[in-house]
């Protein structure tokens, strides 16, 4: 292709060149991504590009599923880097940069970056008046465990903003990567559960040359949490081994990744072997699993994980 990407910013507009082009028969793949892309948000589009006519590439920082506590306000931003990145790809045909995507009467385009972070919070906020967003979807077992114990809105504004952009959109097939893999299951099966006709692609995790899981948070470690935080890959990758190589129950191999990351000066949120596609927990690996890690380096929380497939399943 070539050519730089059509970039829009407000949903109608988005809205209109997906259904003009479906229209003419074009089918559209979508990669939702909160920005200050990587090569992991790279790889994602690359795995789109295939899969349909069109690729459109969202980017907002979603605040509907952050909590007041969280980073949202500090999440890491490069709105012109990032179209660069995409323009230079090559394979994007569209951005969607909307600034506010729980703005229902307009007018938040000329606002600066501190006003549009508080109008955005507020607006989802539940008004008095009738005016705040109040919509949620639920994907009720699912984003219960793993993450969704310390984090207890994310998953419910990550389905919600995921099917705003489903709406808007309209896409054939978006694309999620493994890293965040509860993520990506909660996605499947809304998508199952709502009956969108939506094929969703999960993309292999994608890391640093010594591990790291490429996150766009990883800006915010220092040099020495960066090195402590590669304890997340280490303990794994050993988890892992011994699960193949001996008989192990999941405490034992839960065991190794808390002590290698604690040994690091790292502070776990949540290790859990869980089955791949249910995420229930199990004690014994006898079926494909996924080991899924937490944990914070300073004040940075990263989330990895690693499938297990005994027996080479
Ligand atoms: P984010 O911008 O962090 O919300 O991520 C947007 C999409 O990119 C999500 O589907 C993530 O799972 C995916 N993603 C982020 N980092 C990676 C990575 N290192 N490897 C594969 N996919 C990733």
């Amino acid at each position: 292709m070539g050519s730089e990407p059509e970039v829009m910013r407000d949903k109608a507009a988005m809205r209109l060149w997906s259904r003009s082009r479906r229209s003419q028969g074009k089918t559209v793949a979508l990669v939702p991504t909160m920005g200050f892309l990587h090569d992991g948000h790279l790889a994602l589009i690359r795995t789109a590009h295939p899969l349909a006519d069109l690729t459109v590439v969202s980017i907002y920082v979603n605040p509907g599923q952050f909590a007041p506590s969280e980073d949202f306000s500090t999440y890491p931003s490069d709105l012109t880097g990032d179209l660069k990145k995409l323009a230079d790809l090559g394979i994007v045909h569209a951005v969607f940069c909307p600034s506010n995507l729980y703005d229902y009467e307009g007018g938040f385009s000329e606002m600066s970056t501190a006003d549009r972070v508080s109008s955005a919070v507020s607006c989802i906020e539940a008004e008095d008046d009738g005016s705040g967003h109040e919509t949620w979807i639920r994907v009720e077992k699912l984003e219960r465990g793993l993450c969704g114990k310390s984090r207890p809105v994310f998953f419910r504004g990550v389905a919600t903003v995921v099917a705003k952009l489903f709406n808007i959109v309209e896409p054939d097939v978006a694309i999620f990567g493994k890293k965040d893999y509860q993520q990506w299951r909660v996605i499947c099966r809304m998508v199952r559960d709502l009956d969108y006709a939506i094929k969703i692609v999960g993309s292999e995790i994608v890391r640093e040359s010594d591990g790291l899981a490429m996150s766009s948070r990883n800006v915010r470690l220092s040099p020495e949490e960066r090195v402590k935080a590669l304890s997340i890959y280490n303990s794994m990758s050993k988890a892992k081994y011994t699960a193949l190589h001996e008989q192990t129950t999941c405490q034992e191999i839960k065991d190794i990744v808390i002590q290698m990351v604690d040994k690091a000066g790292g502070r776990i949120d949540c290790v859990e072997v869980v089955e791949q596609e249910s995420l229930v927990a199990v004690e014994d690996i006898r079926t494909p699993v996924v080991i899924c890690v937490a944990a914070w380096f300073g004040k940075v929380r990263l989330i990895d994980n690693m499938e297990i497939n005994p027996c080479g399943i």
